[in-house]
């Protein structure tokens, strides 16, 4: 399925390098750069860019329109940062933007709620069509009306631009992004395992959430699974889920290094781990350390994986690239939550 746009945007050559630097900061790299172009390949598609004056030119190649409604969001979100009118005047050729409910879009029933811990709750979905949400991307984004009423919930739209819609005013939904922890196409279940943690709006809500509520799921997107191979994987309460998905997908003995971080009121509790692996549970606040102290059986092996708060993930993003030297491909770190104010995007 191919979609493509041509829009002003300027200096397009301009724009298509600030653009590569910002993904180049989220360890996302080009497979070909030109003066005046670059191309992407991702698990939904492959984006191809051109800059031709002030003419920015999007190619999209994708193997399904779920994928397409991703990918295309993805350009359009990215536009609207340096140019917020720029939706009005995009216009897709080939398989436009269909209108309605995205096609990457869900709306699911709270099945149970249950404690695994005293600190991480489990809630399992009830939804259609789920086999997508299996293929690509670890992470969803998941919302309910921020006032819950009597009406009926209003939820996101697909707009002619491709951009995704979010209700405002009385519908205004809260949106947050977490991890899909297991999923079973085959019987339409989700679980996702949350942390919980006084005062936030989606972990209170998941306290009383009851059976035949109402959730959106959006997704998926963001996050991939390590290649096999030896691996360091480490991250705070709130990668957890991603962590015990990732570890119990490997399907070789090549081993590898789990380090997780608590807070001194969580207990640990039994985590299965893969063939030669090893496991450390430290306090959240010497993550960063722990994750410097694990050493790679050899320089040009391994991949390096972390997720948790903002300033860690920055900080062992850094450590990754410039003291561990690692390329893109054996490398990822991931802020999961900020200390003020949420992350939005998966
Ligand atoms: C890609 C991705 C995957 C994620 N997967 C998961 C997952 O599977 N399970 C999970 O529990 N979380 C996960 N998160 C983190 C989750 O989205 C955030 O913790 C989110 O802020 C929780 O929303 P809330 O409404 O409960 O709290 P908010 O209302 O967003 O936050 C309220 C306050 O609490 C603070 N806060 C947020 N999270 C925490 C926390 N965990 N501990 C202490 N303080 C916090 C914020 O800084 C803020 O000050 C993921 C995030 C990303 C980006």
């Amino acid at each position: 399925m191919q979609a493509e746009l041509s829009v002003s945007v300027g200096n397009a050559g301009t724009w298509l390098d600030e653009h590569i630097r910002h993904l180049e900061s989220h360890d996302v790299l080009p497979v070909a750069r030109a003066a005046n172009d670059a191309t992407y390949e991702t698990d939904f598609g492959r984006i191809h860019l051109k800059a031709q004056n002030s003419e920015l030119q999007v190619r999209i190649d994708s193997p399904d329109e779920a994928a397409l409604t991703t990918l295309q969001g993805s350009i359009i979100d990215y536009l609207k940062e340096t140019d917020p009118a720029v939706a009005e005047r995009v216009s897709w050729t080939g398989v436009a933007p269909a209108p309605g409910q995205p096609k990457n879009f869900r709306e699911m029933t709270v099945q149970t709620v249950r404690p695994l811990s005293d600190w991480l709750l489990r809630m399992t979905l009830k939804g259609d069509d789920l086999a997508p949400f299996d293929q690509r991307g670890l992470h969803v984004r998941l919302m309910f009306p921020e006032t819950p009423g009597e009406r009926p919930v209003v939820w996101p739209r697909i707009e002619p631009s491709g951009a995704v819609h979010y209700p405002d005013a009385d519908d205004t939904l809260t949106v947050r992004v977490y991890t899909i922890r297991d999923i079973r196409p085959e019987i339409g279940e989700v679980d996702i395992d949350i942390v919980r943690h006084a005062g936030g709006i989606f972990s209170d809500w998941s306290e009383t959430a009851q059976p035949g509520n109402k959730i959106g799921m959006l997704g998926p997107g963001g996050g991939y699974f390590p290649p096999e191979g030896w691996l360091a994987i480490g991250g705070d309460d709130t990668a957890v889920p991603a962590i015990r998905r990732i570890i119990e997908s490997r399907t070789d003995t090549a081993g590898g290094h789990v380090v997780i971080g608590l807070h001194p009121h969580q207990a640990p509790f039994e985590i299965d781990l893969p063939a030669n692996f090893a496991i450390d549970w430290v306090r959240t606040s010497d993550l960063v350390d722990a994750m410097q102290a694990i050493a790679p059986p050899s320089a040009d092996t391994g991949f390096f994986w972390f997720a948790g708060e903002a300033e860690q993930a920055r900080a062992l993003r850094t450590y990754f690239k410039s003291e561990l030297e690692l390329p893109a491909e054996r490398r990822s770190s991931g802020a999961y939550w900020r200390r003020t104010g949420s992350i939005s995007k998966s």
